[in-house]
């Protein structure tokens, strides 16, 4: 699997030369235009918008386009605390942990206490400890795997009940997000799991 994720940064390194090509401004333009039609919508993880969005992040992030402030930023989008880049956070599971993570720099664009609507951060972090019991099955010891007479489906149990989770909360539990956020991510996939964004029924 380790072989699968490097020759996945690969295919994705390799697609963002097109945003590699475009000069700071262009770039900025094009990410801002973008930005206003990510607007105000949640938004699947895997959604090819989203995903060109992401590869024009990584390079405007490494060119620090946005301290040069060639564009104006939307102005629907604060600036993230982590970067100072638009804000555009992802619910991801590990939102306990790492909180809501910024697309532009993948560090923590809102702290899990600092999410304001209590109530959806609390239905959040109930799914999430649920979802790390489903999730630690793809990363059992050979010990833990020996002791169950059949791994294989005790994983393909896990994936079933992680396509159930990431469903009801790209349904339930995301939506809430959009009304206190410019626009919201939610990570449709759990490559850990090998659970893919259409196996993912909405
Ligand atoms: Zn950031």
């Amino acid at each position: 699997m380790a072989h699968e994720a490097d020759s996945m940064e690969k295919l994705w390194h390799n697609y963002a030369g097109v945003f590699r090509g475009f000069d700071d401004l262009t770039l900025a333009r094009w990410m801002s235009q973008t930005l206003s039609q990510l607007h105000g919508k949640l938004w699947r993880m895997s959604h090819p918008l989203v995903g060109a969005y992401r590869l024009a992040a990584m390079v405007a992030h490494d060119r620090q386009i946005w301290h040069q402030r060639m564009v104006a930023i939307p102005p629907d989008f604060p600036p993230a605390e982590c970067c100072r880049a638009p804000l555009l956070p992802m619910i991801t599971r590990d939102v306990l942990e790492s909180g809501l993570i910024c697309l532009h720099c993948n560090g923590t664009a809102v702290s899990f206490e600092q999410i304001t609507d209590r109530d959806a951060a609390e239905a959040l972090a109930g799914w999430a400890e649920e979802y790390s019991t489903t999730h630690s099955v793809a990363h059992w010891d050979d010990g833990r795997r020996g002791t169950h007479e059949n791994f294989d489906q005790a994983f393909e149990n896990a994936a079933t009940e992680s396509e159930r989770l990431l469903s009801h909360m790209g349904q339930d539990l995301a939506p809430p997000f959009v009304e206190h956020y410019p626009s919201i991510v939610w990570e449709d996939q759990d490559e850990c799991l090998q659970v893919r964004p259409e196996d993912i029924a909405m």
